[in-house]
């Protein structure tokens, strides 16, 4: 079995915690379930080692899915940003109001950098 076989057995499991017994019985090096959290929401996941691949990822009180805990953090960062009008601060990852039409204006509040650099 490839690891893409692997995934998609996996991604049947319940939970993350299933989801990676299932991998390693399927022969998979996994590193253990990691979490990180990207505004409210928390994402809890399989460890590979690398940030973009492809694993077993849930976020609390969702359904395990197939993808990146980098890809994920991404584009849950723009949503929230969008759904909030802020923009991430390119120094400080401060999340930053933004009032400016050009985003390369708009100064961050928390260190006084443009976010753009
Ligand atoms: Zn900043």
């Amino acid at each position: 079995m490839d690891t893409n076989e692997i995934l998609a057995q996996a991604v049947k499991s319940r939970s993350v915690e299933l989801a990676e017994q299932a991998m390693k019985e399927r022969g998979m090096v996994t590193c253990g379930i990691e979490r990180i959290t990207c505004g409210e929401i928390e994402l809890s996941y399989v460890n590979l080692g690398d940030t973009y691949d492809q694993t077993i990822c849930q976020e609390q009180d969702g359904y395990p899915f197939i993808g990146s805990w980098g890809g994920w953090y991404e584009a849950t960062e723009q949503e929230q940003n969008e759904e909030n009008e802020t923009i991430t601060c390119g120094y400080c990852s401060h999340r930053t109001p933004m009032n400016q039409d050009d985003w390369r204006d708009v100064v961050c509040e928390s260190c006084e950098n443009h976010v753009g650099g």
